[in-house]
């Protein structure tokens, strides 16, 4: 369903993803894990074409393409030119992903219930009242219909992360992207974001890619993990053997190191 074929991604000088390959089935949870630095939030970016593959030589025929539902999701060649999606196509793709970031991302402006109407009312051009009860039913499921009229500034960080699952489920994607979304809350706003995230994964059939550092969360949730380092994978495999049984020396010293 996600498929990146030998996807390059360089920043200067810096080559962040080199020649990665992996394939995600539809309705798979896979946890990304690894050193810092090692790509794990360039690959969410790349799907959520906040950032862009480094185009390569001949892509597709050489790689360097990742695929969403069997079509080219980044830019391609055409006739040995860069082929640059519009930001029309690239709206079209992105419909199908939503995206939790670490730091909420919410619209300071708009309160709660305008944060999760919103994308559906512009983006999907969804009727209003229709938009507000799909959005009033999330808000529900992640413990918030209390706090519809707040604005983000008057919430606890825990209940800011709650708003942004609901926003992003709100687009009814297909694949769900969270980025170390408990790392900037407090310790103790930590279940209730997690508690909410293991009822989206057990309700729903959406593909999950996680980015954490919360080792027991990704056992959970997650039916497979990948242990990144410098922009390739190390090792992969179903949380028990990745957690109980790595094979590979810097992945057991990556999870010595963050236990
Ligand atoms: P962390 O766990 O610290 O978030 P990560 O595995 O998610 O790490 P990335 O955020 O994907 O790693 O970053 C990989 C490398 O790319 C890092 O060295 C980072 O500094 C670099 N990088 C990321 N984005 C940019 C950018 N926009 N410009 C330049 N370098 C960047």
């Amino acid at each position: 369903f996600i498929d990146f074929d030998r996807v390059v991604k360089r920043f200067g000088d810096l080559t962040v993803l080199n020649e990665l390959s992996l394939g995600i089935d539809k309705g798979e949870r896979v946890t990304l894990i690894g050193p810092s630095g090692s790509g794990k939030t360039t690959i969410l970016r790349l799907l959520m074409t906040l950032e862009h593959v480094t185009p390569i030589k001949h892509a597709e025929e050489n790689g360097g393409v990742i695929y969403l539902d069997g079509k080219p999701y980044s830019h391609t060649e055409k006739n040995g030119k860069l082929h640059v999606a519009h930001e029309s196509e690239l709206r079209d793709r992105r419909k199908k992903v939503g995206m939790v970031f670490q730091q909420f991302n919410l619209f300071p402006n708009m309160n709660v219930l305008r944060n999760v109407t919103e994308a559906p009312v512009h983006a999907l051009k969804q009727d209003k009242d229709k938009a507000a009860e799909r959005a009033k039913e999330l808000l529900d499921m992640v413990g918030l219909s209390d706090k519809l009229d707040h604005y983000p500034s008057q919430l606890s960080g825990g209940q800011q992360q709650r708003v942004a699952i609901a926003r992003a489920l709100a687009m009814d994607p297909e694949v769900l992207l969270l980025d170390e979304v408990t790392s900037a809350l407090d310790p103790e706003l930590v279940a209730d974001v997690l508690d909410v995230l293991r009822d989206v994964a057990s309700s729903s059939d959406i593909t999950m890619l996680i980015v954490t550092h919360e080792m027991s969360f990704a056992k959970d949730v997650s039916n497979r993990v990948m242990m990144f380092d410098k922009g390739v994978i190390v090792e992969e495999g179903a949380p028990e053997q990745i957690f109980n049984n790595p094979q590979e020396g810097r992945t057991q010293d990556f999870l010595r190191a963050v236990s």
